[in-house]
């Protein structure tokens, strides 16, 4: 029977009803699929492999002799690690293994008996050696097979192996193969040319391949499934060409979906507002400081934009400290000016607040009005500032997600902010814009984003770099220590105190044990409450009321209070230029990226600021490894690509909404060449055909669509 990619894998020789239930609970639907259920590795099973040729990370096979087996207890513990030590004419590596595959494993290999090894070579500190590899007789009768081989490696599912896998693959290249040969057939039959092949269609148009030497995608899923020796090295590096063009597919798909996006925004009409910088110009005057350059820089591209009469979609990144606030209050001021309204919009209710009370105090007295709203407002508040909102009697209105609620009617909105919220991506801008709004965007990072991710996730907008510290800034010293020194940090606590500076000290809330972190809180603020009574110790954290949590967040600001012990609500955005000690505890339960941003809460002032990250007891390898990534790298943007390296891309953004959870071979670190690459072969073709009108972008346009459900659903 022919196939093409969209025929259900049952139709598969080898596949039945139970294979195919199996199949599609890992999202393998049909022929389509299964060829991009791609090889997780490659065994390269080079014959005549020497030992003395080995290197560490390859997977090999290595046909050599037993030379001596034997166990050894590991430490105290009862548990035995067992040796298999083998050797050939260049040298000897031994194979190690941590548990008995099965009784009677090893009395099956005698010493000088003839063996083939297959596994990872692993470099256990500076030797070379296996570590639970398959060992197998080589039998009397094996012919000393000089055959090359590198087989595909597939990630098992539940009861289909890998190679069972790779059969199932074999055996749909067989069929789709024969649908050609059919073709080929009929067309000499008939005289009639088809386009393209049955069961293969290439959506990168042939121009596109042509301009970046792509290869063809029918062969480059046979090259990665049925994979050649002579590839060996590339193949087993995950980048052989036929690798990078599935990787530019990958990236192509959600590029293009960008690029029209951004075309598409370019086409609506949004406020088209006019050079005018009275209200701008007082604001800097009054300012106790200069702006920095990339402040002014900044904000002239936003000032820019708003000119154009179509929406802004602009990112503002700058590292955390870097006055991105103040560029979103010029920015409001600019439209104000022009008679229009605008939102800032951040995650929590205390930043809410904290942008409150700034928007005020630079605002007011320039006559602008200053609103707010949070979700924890009671409703007759709540109703008051919608009432103010809808009759215009607001222009700048600051709040958490209730902003974006249904009932929320703006009078004339045109400038929506959206502060320190990386994960306010392409998909909720277009949940307003579905709502009939289409406003000048401007988003504030909450944490510098490595360009790869700046281009996927963000791909649509325009970026603005702050890449400037305000004057005057001294780097934070940061340093790890371990709990059993506590008593030392507390005593550096008391010193900076007794200079007049404020501290904070955070404790993680990890989910799972929400209550036992909220304990580690309370108990550390009743503590140093006893230890020190000099001390005047708040406490803060997310099971306190919106009033509560105000009220302690107003104290510190105030400089009523000398320490402020709280759970990571304070994470982002808090702003007291006075405090100057940041003490993280459990510093081993944050991410890379969460550590930078609690950082950040000090160094805003003119004193020289301080960051202990206490390490607890049961500190794994990662843990001190961030820990040490801190010490050494202030730069915002060099500590979120190590995240990204370390964590990647799906925990960095939480992937859903990235619109990157459809990456299968590709690798946001590894591939930024052919991102790049997608990224220009995408914005080629919308400046083409922005419509994808012409026949040859037909199957373009329909992966455009699923591309786009994907991410805005
Ligand atoms: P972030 O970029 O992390 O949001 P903020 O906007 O909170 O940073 O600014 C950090 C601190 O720096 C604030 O106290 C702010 O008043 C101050 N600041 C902003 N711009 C300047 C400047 N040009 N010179 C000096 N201080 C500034
Ligand atoms: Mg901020």
């Amino acid at each position: 029977m022919s196939v093409n990619l969209s025929t259900p894998v049952q139709y598969l020789k080898g596949v039945g009803p139970k294979l195919g239930q199996l199949l599609g609970k890992r999202g393998v639907e049909n022929i389509g699929d299964l060829l991009e259920f791609y090889p997780r590795t490659y065994e390269d099973r080079r014959a005549m492999r020497q030992i003395a040729d080995l290197q560490p990370e390859q997977r090999v096979q290595v046909r050599v002799q037993v030379i001596k087996v034997r166990s050894q207890n590991l430490g105290r513990t009862r548990r035995k690690m067992y040796e298999v030590l083998v050797g050939d004419s260049s040298g000897r590596i031994a194979c190690k293994f941590f548990r008995v595959p099965y009784r009677g494993y090893f009395e099956r290999f005698s010493e000088q008996s003839l063996v083939k090894v297959t596994g990872k070579v692993v470099d256990y500190r500076g030797k070379l050696e296996f570590h639970h590899p398959t060992i197998e007789p080589v039998l009397p009768d094996e012919d000393e097979s000089d055959e090359d081989l590198i087989i595909p490696i597939y990630t098992e599912i539940e009861t289909i192996s890998s190679s069972k896998m790779q059969k199932l693959v074999e055996n749909a290249f067989k069929q789709l193969d024969e649908g050609v040969k059919e073709q080929r057939a009929k067309e000499f039959e008939t005289g009639y040319k088809f386009n393209s092949i049955p069961g293969f269609v290439d959506a990168v148009p042939k121009w596109i391949r042509e301009k970046y030497s792509l290869m063809d995608r029918r062969q480059a899923l046979k090259q990665v499934h049925l994979p050649d020796i002579k590839q060996a090295e590339a193949l087993l590096e995950l980048r052989s060409p036929a690798h990078q063009r599935l990787i530019f597919d990958e990236f192509f798909g959600l590029e293009l979906f960008l690029a029209s996006r951004k075309t598409e925004v370019q086409k609506k009409a949004a406020p088209k507002m006019s050079a005018k910088f009275q209200l701008v110009d007082e604001l800097k005057r009054s300012l106790p400081f200069e702006l920095t350059g990339a402040q002014k820089k900044s904000f002239e591209e936003i000032a820019q934009d708003l000119q154009k009469g179509h929406p802004m979609h602009r990112l503002v990144q700058g590292d955390v400290g870097s006055g991105k606030t103040l560029v979103s209050l010029l920015a409001a001021c600019f439209a104000c000016e022009n008679g229009y309204q605008s939102s800032i919009m951040v995650p929590t209710e205390i930043l809410a607040e904290q942008h409150y009370i700034n928007a005020k105090k630079y605002l007011e007295p320039l006559g602008v009005r200053v609103g707010y709203i949070v979700g924890g407002m009671k409703a007759k508040e709540k109703q008051e500032v919608y009432e103010k909102i809808a009759a215009g009697e607001i222009d700048l209105c600051v709040g958490t997600h209730a902003l974006i609620q249904k009932d929320v009617a703006f009078k004339k909105l045109a400038l929506v902010i959206i502060d320190e919220q990386h994960r306010f991506g392409v998909q909720q801008r277009a949940e307003l814009m579905d709502k009939g709004l289409s406003p000048h965007f401007l988003v504030m990072t909450a944490t510098p984003i490595p360009r790869t991710l700046a281009m996927t996730v963000y791909g649509d907008l325009d970026v603005s770099v702050i890449n400037e510290l305000p004057k005057g800034r001294q780097p934070i010293v940061t340093r790890k220590t371990f709990s059993s020194k506590k008593d030392k940090v507390l005593q550096f606590l008391n010193d900076q105190i007794a200079k007049g500076r404020q501290a904070y000290i955070v404790y993680p809330l990890v989910e799972e044990s929400e209550k036992m972190d909220l304990k580690n809180a309370v108990d550390e603020h009743k503590k140093l409450v006893e230890q020190y009574p000099n001390l005047r110790v708040g406490l803060l954290h997310g099971k306190m009321k919106p009033a509560e949590k105000e009220q302690v967040m107003k104290l510190f600001r105030d400089h009523q209070l000398d320490v402020l012990v709280s759970t990571t609500v304070i994470e982002v955005g808090v702003d007291v230029p006075n405090a100057n000690l940041m003490i993280i505890e459990h510093a081993e339960r944050f991410g890379l990226s969460q550590l930078h941003q609690l950082r950040g809460r000090v160094g805003r002032g003119e004193h020289k600021s301080y960051c202990v990250l206490v390490l607890g007891y049961a500190v794994g390898e990662d843990g001190q490894k961030r820990a040490e990534i801190m010490e050494q790298h202030s730069d915002g943007f060099k500590i979120a690509e190590k995240d990204l390296e370390i964590r990647g891309p799906g925990e960095f953004l939480g992937t859903r909404q990235s619109g990157l959870a459809g990456f299968k071979l590709a690798n946001l670190v590894r591939d930024l060449d052919l991102l790049q690459l997608a990224r220009k072969a995408a914005f080629d073709v919308v400046e083409k055909d922005p419509d994808l009108k012409d026949p040859e972008h037909i199957h373009l346009k329909q992966a455009l669509e699923r591309h786009r459900m994907r991410v805005i659903g």
